[in-house]
């Protein structure tokens, strides 16, 4: 029999305000233990590199001092969630779990192993990490949206639930053990190795404070027009906040419907796309791995190729400021990463998933369903109704960065370079070139445009 505390197991939801599952773990009768557990099969499995790890010690310093001023703390935990978990429950004579759902192979696996030791203590809630659960809209007789337009436009009639407010006070019950240290728990995922230097500070308080500048200062108004100009950086930035849910996108969704401006219409959109990746990897967590619609491509192989696009040394500005970028940051902005996940998998004609790969290593806002999905929409094997456009870097450069700032920002070898000619240093007179540490094309474009339409039997 359940004994009155229940514990509020956090995943992907690491904020008091808007949380389902501590704001239902707080309202059960009794105390509550807000639970988070560094488990050791994701960090084996490589999935919490330097940049997260440090991005998510900051996120739980944060939770721990918002919860503490509600009278609660954090339980931190290390080793398998799951039987962590299940042993705190039975310690607690039988306490009550409340979890967001999963929707990877990996979370779904934890939520069943949950069920099957916990039974009906568990409860697990959904839109925790979405705004719209995964299988809550579905085209006539498929168990997920394959084309986002359509599924786009039922999102934006969906039922969703009024954003929650955070706890006002929290209980805990005396605690059979002891957790780490927050500065243990540090200690643990700096061992992880050192992040990169121009890393975003992680937190509830640092996700609020972006989303009152993002929607209530106006900033979001100039987003249809600069949310592709690299040099802009006029985007929300987000994204690694929505990843560790320290910023919860029903509320982000419901403060910018409120706003209703064509510029937070045009931020819905992407929180739709957000979605719409994770209900697709919610169906088929293969594509985590595997192709969704299979080209029959036999990837070429070419380790010194790889090589050179991870360190951004392609000789393609634009495609070396992006990989730069994501070194420096830990972060790429979206056109960025459209035109180095194209230039991998289609201009080296290289497997996409090593190129997601290096990716999930970087970024701070890494997960799987948006950065395999997004992949493979590059790649051509996902969703993309033209699975074999190719971006052009150079007219992508002349587009989005035309006074080739953004190149000049990540890319110092070329700081000198005026203007657009920063984008083609190999029509530099001879001299000016010399005198440059860069390198020469990596390909030809039109020589490895052919490559690919062959490839794919075009
Ligand atoms: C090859 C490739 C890999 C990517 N990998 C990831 C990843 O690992 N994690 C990740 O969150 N995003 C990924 N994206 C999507 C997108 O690039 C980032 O979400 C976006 O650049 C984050 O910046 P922002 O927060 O300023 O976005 P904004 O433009 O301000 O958009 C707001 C939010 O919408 C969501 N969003 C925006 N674009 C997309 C998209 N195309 N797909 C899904 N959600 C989107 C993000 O949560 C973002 O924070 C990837 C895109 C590509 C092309």
């Amino acid at each position: 029999m359940p004994t009155g505390v229940s514990i509020a197991l956090l995943t992907c939801d690491l904020r008091v305000h808007d949380n389902p599952v501590l704001h239902a773990a707080a309202r059960d009768d009794g105390p509550t233990v807000p639970l988070f557990v560094l488990d050791d099969a994701i960090r084996e499995a490589g999935f919490v590199p330097p940049n997260r790890a440090a991005f998510l010690a900051d996120c739980l310093e944060d939770l721990d001092r918002s919860l503490r001023d509600r009278g609660g703390a954090l339980l931190l935990l290390q080793g398998d969630a799951v039987e962590r978990t299940v042993r705190l429950a039975e310690a607690l004579g039988g306490a009550r779990v409340h979890v967001a759902e999963g929707f990877s192979g990996f979370g779904q696996h934890r939520e069943q192993r949950l069920r099957a030791l916990l039974g009906d203590r568990l409860t697990v809630h959904q839109a925790v990490a979405t705004t719209v659960a995964p299988g809550a809209l579905l085209p006539a007789g498929r168990d997920h949206y394959a084309v986002f337009g359509a599924y786009h436009r039922r999102w934006l009639l969906a039922e969703r639930r009024k954003p929650l407010l955070a706890p006002r006070k929290l209980t805990l019950p005396q605690l059979p053990f002891t957790g780490l240290t927050m500065a243990a728990a540090r200690d643990r995922l700096a061992a992880a190795g050192k992040p990169a230097p121009g890393l975003m500070a992680g937190g509830e308080g640092q996700a609020r404070q972006r989303l009152r500048r993002w929607l209530g200062s106006g900033a979001v108004d100039d987003y249809p027009t600069l949310q592709d100009d690299l040099n802009a950086d006029g985007t929300s930035r987000l994204s690694p906040y929505l990843h560790f849910g320290c910023l919860s996108a029903t509320e982000a969704a419901h403060r910018a419907t409120r706003e209703g401006s064509p510029g937070a219409a045009a931020f819905l959109r992407q929180l739709a796309w957000r979605d719409f990746h994770h209900q697709l990897l919610a169906a088929r967590p293969d594509c985590a791995h595997g192709d969704y619609r299979s080209r029959q491509d036999h990837w070429r192989e070419d380790p010194a190729e790889l090589d050179a696009w991870r360190n951004g040394r392609t000789g393609y500005p634009l495609v070396d400021a992006g990989m730069r970028q994501l070194l420096h940051e830990g972060w790429m902005h979206n056109r960025a990463r459209m035109v180095t996940a194209s230039f991998l998998s289609k201009t080296l004609y290289l497997d996409w998933r090593s190129g997601a790969e290096h990716f999930l290593r970087h970024l701070v806002d890494g997960d799987l369903a948006n950065n395999q999905l997004n992949w493979q929409w590059v790649a051509g094997t996902g969703t993309d109704t033209r699975p074999n456009r190719v971006l052009n870097p150079l007219r992508q450069a002349e587009r989005f960065d035309p006074q080739g700032e953004y190149v000049r920002r990540w890319v110092p070898e070329l700081a000198d370079v005026p203007g657009a000619a920063v984008h083609r240093p190999w029509q530099l007179p001879a001299a000016d070139r010399a005198r440059l540490d860069y390198p020469e094309p990596l390909v030809a474009l039109d020589e490895s445009l052919a490559r690919f339409r062959r490839a794919r039997g075009l």
